[in-house]
C-alpha cells in the first residue's frame, strides 16, 4: 500500500491517495507514477563546444563553428570512458527520478554499462547513425543490434536507431533506416528543425507525409505531429544555444535534457519547464511522465518516485525523490541507490572526474581545464535564468 498526500498518474492529480500496490509500500508527501521521462539524451556529451550561449540560429551553425575542448570522436572510440560516462548517466537518472531514459550516442558502451549497472532506469537505446568518421553505418547498427538483442532481453530495453540529422546522414542511410524500422516494426530518432524549418526536406527525401515511426527530436521550426511524427522538446539546450524554446505544447509528445552530464536530467528541469510553459498543470505532467513511455512504446508498470516534498515544491524547485522504483524494484531509497550506495553527490563527484580524464586523454589542447568547467557551468546558468 501507497500513500500520499498528492499522487500524479499519469499525469492526473489525486490528492489523498491510497494505492493498493502489492510491490511498494510507504506513505510520501508527493508520488508520480510512472516517474520521469528523459526522451533524448546523449550520455557522451561532456562539452558545449562555446563559452557564450545564445550564439547560433541553428544546430548546423552551431556543429560548424564549434570549438572543442575534447575529441567527440575520440571518446566515442574510448569504450572504457564512454562506458563510464552512460553508467553516471543512469544513475544520475534513478537518483533525480527519470525512470525511463532514451539514449543516443556510442551503442557497444551504452549497452555494456546497462548490462554492468545493478540499480537501473528503464532504457531506449537509439544508437546515432551518421556520416563523419567515428560513427556507425545504419547497417553496422542493425547487424551490431541483432548481436546485442539476447543480451538485453528485458523488458527494460529496446532497440532503435538515431539518424543524426538530414545534413549529416546520407539520404541513402536515412530511407534505408527507416526501410529496416518499418519491417522490425522499431523506432527511429532524428535531429529534426533545430533552428530551422526541414519538415519539407524529410517529406521530399522520404517521398511520404505520413512517418509514423519517426521520433523527432527538437522540432523547433515545424509543426509535426499532422505528419504522424512525435516529437521530443529539448527546452535546455535549444536555451542554451539558441535562446528560444517550442512553444505549442500540444505539438510535443514529451520532453528530453539533451545533455544530461551538463544540465542533469529531465527530472531536474521540472520547474524550468513549468515555470517556460503556461499551460494547464496535467497537461505539462502527462507529457513530462507519461508521454515518453507512449513515444518509445514502454511499459509504465511497476514505475513509481516518491517525494518528502509537496507537489507544489516539486514542481516549483528541484527537488530530489526520496524512493525510486523501476519495474516494480526499488533502485534508488532514502536517495542512494538501492544496491550500490551511490547518492547524486557520489555521481557528480564522479563525472567531474570522467571529464578530467577525458581531457587528459583525448583534449584537442585548444581549451583549458578551467575553461571547459566554466562553459558548463555557465551553460547552465543560462537554462536557469530563462523566462
Ligand atoms: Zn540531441
Amino acid at each position: 500500500m501507497i500513500e500520499a498526500e498528492a499522487a500524479v498518474i499519469h499525469g492526473k492529480i489525486i490528492y489523498d491517495a491510497r494505492l493498493p500496490i502489492e510491490w511498494a509500500e510507504g506513505t510520501y508527501k508527493t508520488i508520480v507514477m510512472p516517474g520521469f521521462s528523459d526522451g533524448h539524451m546523449h550520455p557522451q556529451v561532456i562539452d558545449t563546444g562555446f563559452s557564450q550561449p545564445y550564439s547560433y540560429s541553428n544546430s548546423y551553425e552551431w556543429i560548424e563553428q564549434r570549438v572543442m575542448a575534447i575529441d567527440e570522436a575520440s571518446v566515442r572510440r574510448d569504450e572504457s570512458l564512454s562506458s563510464r560516462l552512460a553508467f553516471l548517466t543512469y544513475l544520475r537518472s534513478i537518483l533525480e527520478g527519470s525512470t525511463l531514459i532514451s539514449v543516443t550516442g556510442a551503442f557497444v558502451p551504452n549497452v555494456k554499462a546497462w548490462n554492468l549497472a545493478l540499480d537501473k532506469p528503464r532504457i531506449v537505446f537509439l544508437p546515432t547513425t551518421m556520416r563523419r568518421s567515428g560513427w556507425m553505418a545504419p547497417q553496422e547498427i542493425f547487424s551490431v543490434s541483432e548481436k546485442l538483442r539476447n543480451s538485453i532481453n528485458d523488458s527494460l530495453a529496446r532497440l532503435g536507431i538515431f539518424v543524426h540529422s538530414l545534413k549529416y546522414s546520407s539520404q541513402r542511410d536515412i530511407k534505408y533506416s527507416y526501410s529496416m524500422i518499418e519491417a522490425k516494426k522499431g523506432i527511429m530518432g532524428l535531429h529534426l528543425s533545430e533552428g530551422i524549418s526541414e519538415l519539407n526536406i524529410l517529406q521530399r527525401i522520404m517521398n511520404s507525409n505520413r512517418f509514423n515511426r519517426i521520433i523527432a527530436v527538437h522540432c523547433l521550426n515545424d509543426k509535426v505531429k499532422p505528419y504522424g511524427l512525435t516529437c521530443i522538446s529539448c527546452p535546455g539546450t535549444n536555451v542554451i544555444l539558441y535562446n528560444k524554446v517550442k512553444r505549442d505544447i500540444y505539438d510535443i509528445d514529451s520532453f528530453g535534457s539533451d545533455w544530461p552530464h551538463i544540465i542533469g536530467t529531465i527530472a531536474s528541469h521540472i520547474h524550468i519547464i513549468n515555470r517556460i510553459f503556461n499551460v494547464p498543470i496535467e497537461t505539462l505532467l502527462f507529457r513530462l511522465t507519461t508521454g515518453g513511455y507512449i513515444v518509445h512504446g514502454m511499459s509504465t508498470q511497476g514505475d513509481l518516485i516518491g517525494f518528502d516534498e509537496s507537489l507544489d515544491r516539486v514542481l516549483k524547485s528541484n527537488v530530489q525523490p526520496i524512493d525510486v522504483y523501476i519495474a516494480g524494484r526499488k533502485t534508488v531509497e532514502e536517495k542512494q541507490t538501492f544496491l550500490t550506495g551511490y547518492t547524486l553527490e557520489d555521481v557528480e563527484r564522479e563525472t567531474k572526474k570522467a571529464i578530467d580524464a577525458a581531457l587528459d586523454l583525448h583534449g584537442t589542447g585548444y581549451i583549458s581545464r578551467n575553461e571547459l568547467f566554466w562553459r558548463i557551468r555557465r551553460a547552465r546558468e543560462a537554462f536557469l535564468s530563462f523566462h
